[in-house]
C-alpha cells in the first residue's frame, strides 16, 4: 500500500517544489538534465557519451606538442523555427545574427574578447570552426537553411513530460506535433520554439536550451540507448533567447531583477549548447543543485585541464571576483601554478553573456576531435574535395585579415566561378572570372569571417577572409 502511494506524494512534493524554484531562478540549460534522463531509463547512455569523451580527450592528449590543425571545419545548420502564436514568431534576420554570433564567438572574432582576464588570455583560443545555414536540402535541393512551421503546440514541454527522458523531444518530431530532423549525421539541427513549462496552466520559465552530446554507440548494446538517440540529436533554444538583441527578451522576467535581455541579448545561449553539441560540460563540472542552489565541492570536474575548478555556476552575473575554490592550481599553457578565480569568462559556465568571450584551448581541441570522431558527416564532400592537391591548385587571398579590399589570386587557374559569402551563411557577391588576379571590395559589409569559394572543372576550393577594421 505505502509503497504505491509514496512515489506519488513525492513525485506531488517534488512538482511543487521544482515549480515553485524554476519560477525563482529559471533553468539555463537542460544538459545535465537532458542525460541525466536519458540514463535513467537507458543505462548505457551516459557510459556512451563518456566514452566519447574519453576517446576524444586522449587523442588530443596523445597529439599534444605537435602542431594543432589548422583546418577549418564548416558546418551546416538548418533551423527548425516552430510558432504557435504570432508572438512566438522568428525572423529570418534573427536567424542570420544567431549564425553570425556562433562564426564572432568560435573565432574569437567577437568584440568583447577584449574583456578575457590577462590571466586567461594565454588560453583563450579560436576553435576554427565556421558555421552556415545549408544551401542544400536532404533532396539535393536549394534551401535558404530555415524551416518555418506553425504549430498546434503552445508549450514543447509541461513538468510532467519534462521529468521524462526524452520528454524535451518532441519538438523534433512530426509525429508529435514537431519538426522531424534532417538527417543528424549531416546537418546540424537547431530546434527553436517555446521551452517554457505548462505548470498547471502557468507559463514559468523552463530550460533556455539542451543539447546531447556525441555518444560512442558502437561497444554497448543497442538496446541500452534511447530509440530516438540520432533522430533527436541537436539544439534546442527557446524562441526568447534565440539570435542577437531578440526583441521578445525584453519581456521576459528572469527572477532576480533582470530581463532575458539584460542576461541573454547576444546569442549566447546557442554559442553555449553547440559547445554541449560539440561534446564540451559545464567548467563547474555539474556538482551540486542548481536548481537548489547548493553548491558541490572543488571534487567536481569538467575533465578539461585547461578550466580552473568551481564549486557552482555563474549564475547569470559577471562576478568578475567569484572565486570558489581558491587553492593554487597549475593550469596547461600555463607554467606557473596560480590561485586562479572562477573561470567566468567562459561559454560553458551560467554567468551572464557580458561575461562571456572564450573558450580555452584544450576546450577547442576537445571539440574539433569530436567532429572528427563522431560528427565527421557534417564537413561533408567539400572538405575531401578540398584536401586533394591542395598545394597545386591553392588559391591565395591577401592582405588577410583585410580592412575592405583584397586579391584573390587564382594562381594557375584562370576561369571558374567566385562567391563571397557573408558570416550568416548568405551569398554576396557572385561573379564569373577570367583572369590570374582579381580585387574584390567588401567594404561595405560588416566585420567577420567570410567564405571565399572559387569552382571550375578542375577544383572546388574555399578559403576564410578576414574582414576586420
Ligand atoms: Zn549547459
Amino acid at each position: 500500500m505505502y509503497k504505491n502511494i509514496l512515489p506519488g506524494i513525492l513525485l506531488a512534493l517534488l512538482l511543487l517544489q521544482c515549480s515553485s524554484l524554476l519560477a525563482q531562478h529559471g533553468l539555463h540549460c537542460a544538459y545535465d538534465q537532458a542525460v541525466h534522463m536519458q540514463t535513467e531509463l537507458h543505462p548505457a547512455y551516459k557510459a556512451a557519451a563518456d566514452k566519447a569523451f574519453e576517446k576524444a580527450k586522449n587523442n588530443v592528449l596523445a597529439r599534444s606538442g605537435k602542431t594543432a590543425d589548422e583546418e577549418t571545419l564548416r558546418i551546416p545548420i538548418v533551423v527548425h523555427l516552430l510558432h504557435n502564436t504570432p508572438e512566438q514568431e522568428i525572423s529570418d534576420d534573427l536567424v542570420h545574427s544567431q549564425i553570425e554570433a556562433l562564426n564572432l564567438h568560435f573565432n574569437r572574432l567577437s568584440a568583447d574578447t577584449a574583456n578575457t582576464r590577462e590571466i586567461f588570455l594565454p588560453l583563450a583560443t579560436s576553435a576554427n570552426i565556421e558555421f552556415y545555414l545549408a544551401d542544400v536540402d536532404p533532396d539535393g535541393e536549394p534551401t535558404n537553411g530555415i524551416v518555418r512551421k506553425e504549430v498546434d503546440n503552445y508549450y514543447w514541454a509541461d513538468l510532467l513530460t519534462a521529468l521524462q527522458p526524452g520528454g524535451l523531444d518532441a519538438i523534433k518530431s512530426s509525429a508529435q506535433g514537431g519538426s522531424d530532423p534532417w538527417d543528424t549525421e549531416r546537418y546540424c539541427n537547431i530546434w527553436v520554439g517555446n521551452m517554457a513549462l505548462d505548470i498547471f496552466g502557468t507559463e514559468t520559465p523552463g530550460a533556455l536550451g539542451f543539447a546531447y552530446p556525441p555518444v560512442e554507440t558502437t561497444i554497448f548494446p543497442a538496446e541500452t540507448f534511447p530509440p530516438n538517440v540520432e533522430d533527436a540529436d541537436g539544439l534546442v533554444i527557446d524562441y526568447r533567447a534565440f539570435g542577437v538583441n531578440n526583441p521578445i527578451a525584453e519581456t521576459i522576467d528572469m527572477g532576480n531583477g533582470n530581463t532575458l535581455a539584460d542576461t541573454n541579448w547576444d546569442g549566447k545561449t546557442c554559442v553555449h549548447e553547440m559547445g554541449h553539441y560539440l561534446g564540451l560540460r559545464h567548467i563547474w563540472g555539474d556538482g551540486g543543485n542548481p536548481l537548489l542552489g547548493t553548491p558541490g565541492t572543488c571534487e567536481e570536474d569538467d575533465f578539461i585541464d585547461d578550466t580552473p575548478r568551481a564549486t557552482s555556476n555563474g549564475a547569470q552575473v559577471c562576478d568578475l571576483s567569484k572565486d570558489t575554490c581558491p587553492d593554487e592550481e597549475v593550469l596547461p599553457g600555463i607554467d606557473t601554478a596560480a590561485a586562479y578565480p572562477d573561470m567566468v569568462e567562459n561559454y560553458m559556465d551560467y554567468s551572464s553573456e557580458s561575461c562571456q568571450n572564450m573558450f580555452t584551448a584544450q576546450q577547442v581541441a576537445l571539440m574539433r576531435e569530436m567532429i572528427t570522431l563522431y560528427r565527421e558527416g557534417l564537413l561533408g564532400e567539400e572538405i575531401n574535395v578540398n584536401n586533394e592537391n591542395l598545394e597545386a591548385k591553392a588559391i591565395a587571398l591577401y592582405p588577410n585579415p583585410s580592412q575592405g579590399i583584397f586579391t584573390i589570386d587564382l594562381g594557375d587557374q584562370k576561369s571558374g566561378s567566385l562567391q563571397v559569402i557573408d558570416p550568416a551563411g548568405k551569398v554576396v557577391q557572385e561573379m564569373q572570372v577570367n583572369q590570374a588576379r582579381l580585387q574584390v571590395n567588401l567594404s561595405k559589409q560588416a566585420d567577420g569571417v567570410y567564405l571565399i569559394l572559387f569552382n571550375n572543372e578542375d577544383i572546388k576550393e574555399s578559403k576564410r577572409l578576414v574582414l576586420m577594421r
